[in-house]
């Protein structure tokens, strides 16, 4: 059993501004939990190569409050500021340590992961954002057609087929102007204009409908998936059918629900409960990133970490620094 200070969970934007935040305030041993090999798996694994990633994400500008932040630039540029920070700051990051129990115990939180570590802390912040789990669709998927059927980008993007994203946000935009340099697009979104686009995207997207590069089909629902051979047959919800080779789903994101109650996190519908510091109702349990924020970004996981240990240092400073 090792014993931290602070054990954050999950090496994402959100988990590496908890643990920058805290090191800064002089807080340690800071551990860090990551299920995955490398940090911020979102980004590494659902952002296509090269992708624009923009601080003003969903319409939303935040302001940095905390010490990370960035400008608008490529994944790849990203992904190398955040290692830059790793580095930096010497942050204890734990690959390939999957959380699968927290404990709340009277000492403190016993954190168990699945690469056999245990550790101790009186404070833990879960940093593990909504991307475990994308948003399906209510209607099945058939089983012939599940490999032409994506919920993100994969290693080997189509070329030269028939596509169809589905969705209305910034990623189906960006989804839809990726894939159209070497594919035919379609994007379905049920509504009859978008109204949550970043304006680059809005602006891309419209270059490329304007250019004939994309086909906006809208407001068009789905009401179904068939099988046409090994391709994918779309049941639109006017009486109209039409087989793409893939169909793409950008639909977001959803909360680790069952993880978090497993913990015994208090919900409030579908969002878990927390205060104005990320702390859930229970003592020293924090959330940060995605998972305390109505609207989650970059920017706003950066600051989540800033307004996570301020809570923290507010309330368990003499847990966390003496
Ligand atoms: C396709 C796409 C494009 C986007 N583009 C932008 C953009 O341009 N600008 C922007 O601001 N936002 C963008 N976002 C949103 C942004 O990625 C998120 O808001 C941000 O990554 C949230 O950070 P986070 O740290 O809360 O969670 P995440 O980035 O999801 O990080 C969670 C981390 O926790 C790890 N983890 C999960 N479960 C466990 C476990 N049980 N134990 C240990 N570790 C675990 C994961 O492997 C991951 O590394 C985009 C999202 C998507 C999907």
């Amino acid at each position: 059993m090792e014993k931290a200070k602070i054990a954050v969970v999950g090496a994402g934007p959100a988990g590496i501004a908890v643990a920058v935040e805290a090191k800064v305030a002089g807080v340690a041993p800071v551990v860090v939990l990551e299920k995955k090999g490398e940090d911020c798996d979102t980004v590494v694994n659902l952002f296509h190569e090269g992708k624009r990633v923009d601080p003003v994400y969903r319409k939303v500008k935040v302001e940095p409050i905390g010490r990370l932040s960035f400008d608008t630039e490529t994944r790849e540029e990203f992904l190398a500021r955040m290692d830059r920070v790793i580095e930096e700051y010497g942050l204890d990051i734990r690959y390939w340590n999957e959380v699968q129990k927290v404990v709340p115990g009277p000492g403190g939180f016993r954190v168990v992961t699945g690469g056999g570590l245990e550790v101790e802390a009186p404070v833990v912040v879960v940093a593990i954002g909504i991307f475990g789990k994308p948003v399906k669709p209510g209607y099945p998927i058939p089983k012939e057609v599940k490999d032409r059927v994506h919920f993100s980008m994969p290693k080997a993007p189509p070329e030269g087929e028939k596509i169809l994203v589905v969705g209305g946000g910034d990623t189906a935009a960006e989804t839809a102007c990726f894939l159209c340099g070497t594919n035919d697009v379609t994007l379905s979104y049920r509504r009859e204009k978008f109204f949550r686009l970043n304006e680059t995207n809005a602006c891309n997207l419209d270059e490329c409908a304007c250019t004939g590069k994309v086909s906006l089909k809208m407001p068009s629902n789905i009401q179904g998936l068939s099988a046409d051979g090994d391709r994918v047959k779309v049941h639109f919800d006017d009486g109209s059918d039409e087989t793409y080779d893939r169909v793409f789903y950008c639909l977001g994101g959803s909360t680790p629900q069952a993880f978090l109650e497993g913990i015994g996190v208090a919900f409030d519908g579908r969002r878990p409960k927390v205060d104005e510091a990320g702390e859930t109702n229970i003592p020293g349990l924090f959330l940060a990133g995605d998972l305390m924020l109505e609207k989650g970004s970059i920017m706003g996981a950066f600051n989540s970490g800033k307004i996570v240990v301020d809570g923290i240092l507010a309330r368990y400073r003499d847990k966390v620094l003496g």
